[in-house]
């Protein structure tokens, strides 16, 4: 089965400067801003600008170029604002993917969520 993806999905217009978002970071292939309901003082999203729907979709047909570009950004971003076990008190990273994952905007976002003591997800 193919990925479809939509490209009328929120963070497609946010890369098309549709609509406008609190940009932390941008390099050539991904961009970080900050999410617009935050659930915690740190709550960053980290897109890639290619068309991917989920983190699988994207480790399968992004390029080498494009992953090592997006890994390297969630955790330069994570780093600067200093949520990093190195320099503050932790954090998550979290990608809902699909319906069971409860995913509401189907453009790969990994979400950074630190700057409070967060809960357990899996109990
Ligand atoms: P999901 O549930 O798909 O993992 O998370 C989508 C996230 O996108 C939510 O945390 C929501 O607050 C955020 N979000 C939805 N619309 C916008 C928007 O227009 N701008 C920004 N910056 N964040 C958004």
């Amino acid at each position: 089965m193919s990925y479809q993806y939509d490209d009328q999905n929120i963070f497609a217009k946010i890369l098309r400067g549709e609509i406008p978002n609190s940009t932390v970071r941008e390099t050539e292939h991904s961009l970080a801003f900050h999410d617009i309901a935050p659930r915690a003082p740190v709550h960053i999203l980290v897109i890639p600008k290619g068309a991917y729907v989920t983190f699988d979709h994207f480790a399968r047909e992004a390029s080498e170029a494009e992953i090592v570009d997006y890994i390297r950004l969630v955790g330069d971003v994570a780093h600067e604002a200093g949520v990093t076990p190195d320099a503050g008190d932790g954090y998550r990273l979290l990608a809902n993917s699909g319906p069971n994952g409860v995913q509401d905007v189907p453009h790969l976002h990994v979400h950074i969520v630190g700057g409070r003591r967060l809960g357990k997800m899996l109990t």
